[in-house]
């Protein structure tokens, strides 16, 4: 059930140490016998699930990966915590993450870096993919049956590309963030990682409920409108009779991808043809903008969010008296000084800048509309309208000049995992901007709140060495059965 060698332990995977398979057994014996007498409590009865460092546990300590949170307990379970171990599931432990969430390879972490099952051709470790590279990590190590990640901005979707998983990140409010440590509200979705897209579909299922405690959970409501309004039964008519019109991207195409990963691509739409479905090229003209909005946006929303962390009321207090007699000695200064790493402290400035009375007409008010524009592209695409938008913002004159997708199809990033040394170098020698591109292809679903999957898609198929990408499939809000369907049939 799970494997906690030599090998795995330098993976650097967990952050908590992984608990003996002893205080696990009782557990694992319960399910199995409750499965012996045909009476599963689910499907994930008894079987180890990793939850990502920013989700709370009572039983485990909740880092975020941080020294600032270095001595935090929560005092709750999230409710996705609750929601599995009420499935029958039992937690394998903590993932090693970027900390807060901030990152794309796993390597701003107090724990230091993920790293990767694979390496490259040249035998170096690569990047895992972040922020939720631990999860990934645990998954493609076979340290657990499937693991819960973060996606604000593409960190279930990358570490799945880069580890050849899957990685789920469902519609925006579907799934609750009560005791999911934030880190830009507007953004964050909770995702789910696993071997094969089954996994994520039923660890989805488990955990896809209405939660009153979180006030961006949909209300039971607006589910059952989604439904009506997607209309499930089509859903399956639209897999088993009606081919799928698939929608290609064209600003996706763009001269960085690597060869390996313009193959999976080409492989993947020729896979979906010879199965019926038909391909459409689309255009979504504002996502080249999208990569920047983003990094405006997030960071705005973080410097805001971790204010609260102030020395006084959770983790780490840094020493010296809070008087304004000893400048030096500011307990609120020295505890944020100490306490965030670089990446986290570089957000903060940017969000507070962004937001400040002199720049944020230039930058957030912008990087807002260039959001808006970011939705109304994929509303102009899709067959689907969007189920919870006024039907002002559907722009009924750009959908006429569309051909109408049931999904998009493009790559997750646009090249096979980077060397993890490119990242960890010293801040001097490499540029923050050389991670944050690798988010191109996942902000823009993310800024529009829609549902996606990240696919592994073997190349070249030799099994001795297989060349797997990330492809990445996204659909109209609320269509995350659609998007999962895609998904399996690239699989
Ligand atoms: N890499 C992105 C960032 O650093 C996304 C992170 C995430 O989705 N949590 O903000």
């Amino acid at each position: 059930r799970c494997v906690a060698n030599q090998h795995s332990l330098r993976l650097n995977a967990f952050v908590t140490p992984l608990p003996r398979a002893g205080q696990w057994l009782d557990r694992v014996k319960e399910a199995d016998r409750r499965r012996e007498q045909g009476n599963p409590r689910s499907f994930i009865d008894g079987r180890l699930i990793s939850i990502k460092d920013n989700i709370c546990t009572r039983d485990l300590p909740t880092t975020c990966a941080s020294e600032i949170l270095d001595k935090f307990s929560s005092p709750f379970n999230a409710t996705v915590v609750e929601q599995l171990e009420a499935a029958g599931a039992v937690i394998a432990g903590k993932t090693n993450l970027d900390e807060f969430g901030m990152g794309s390879h796993s390597v701003h972490s107090r724990f230091g870096p993920v790293k990767n099952v694979r390496q490259n051709g040249d035998g170096q470790d690569v990047s895992a993919g972040g922020s939720s590279g631990g999860s990934a990590v645990a998954v493609a190590a076979d340290q657990c049956y499937a693991a819960l990640g973060t996606d604000t901005g593409g960190s279930v979707r990358l570490p799945a590309a880069y580890t050849g998983t899957v990685g789920f990140k469902p519609s925006y409010g579907l799934i609750s963030r009560w005791g999911v440590v934030t880190y830009a509200n507007s953004l964050d979705t909770v995702g789910v990682l696993g071997r094969k897209v089954s996994t994520a579909r039923h660890v989805f299922g488990l955990v896809n409920q209405h939660d009153a405690r979180d006030p961006t959970s949909l209300s039971p409501f607006s589910r059952s409108r989604i439904m009506s309004h997607l209309q499930t039964p089509r859903l399956a008519s639209r897999l088993s009779s009606t081919p799928l019109r698939i929608g290609v991207p064209v600003e996706y195409n763009i001269s960085e991808l690597t060869p390996s990963v313009r193959r999976a691509w080409l492989l993947s739409l020729a896979h979906l043809q010879d199965q019926g479905h038909t391909i459409h090229p689309v255009s979504l003209p504002a996502t080249k903008h999208a990569l920047s909005a983003y990094y405006v946006l997030a960071p705005a929303e973080a410097s805001s969010n971790l204010s609260k962390y102030d020395g006084v009321r959770y983790g780490t207090r840094a020493d010296g008296p809070d008087s304004d007699s000893q400048p030096e000695g500011y307990l609120y200064a020295n505890t944020r000084g100490s306490g965030f790493g670089s990446e986290v402290k570089r957000r903060i400035l940017l969000g507070t800048f962004s937001l400040s009375a002199d720049a944020i007409d230039n930058y957030f008010i912008q990087a807002q509309r260039v959001r808006r524009l970011v939705q109304q592209d994929f509303n102009a695409v899709f067959i689907a309208k969007h189920p919870l938008a006024a039907a002002d913002a559907q722009d009924t004159g750009r959908r006429a000049q569309q051909a109408d997708v049931d999904v998009l199809v493009c790559p997750t990033a646009p090249s096979a995992p980077p060397r993890l040394s490119d990242f960890t170098r010293p801040a001097a020698e490499s540029s923050p901007l050389d991670a944050y591109v690798n988010d191109v292809f996942t902000v823009p679903a993310s800024l529009a709140g829609l549902p996606a999957i990240s696919v592994p898609v073997t190349v070249d198929g030799s099994s001795q060495d297989p060349d797997v990408a990330g492809i990445q499939v996204v659909g109209q809000y609320g269509d995350d059965d659609l998007v999962m369907s895609v998904g399996e049939l690239l699989e």
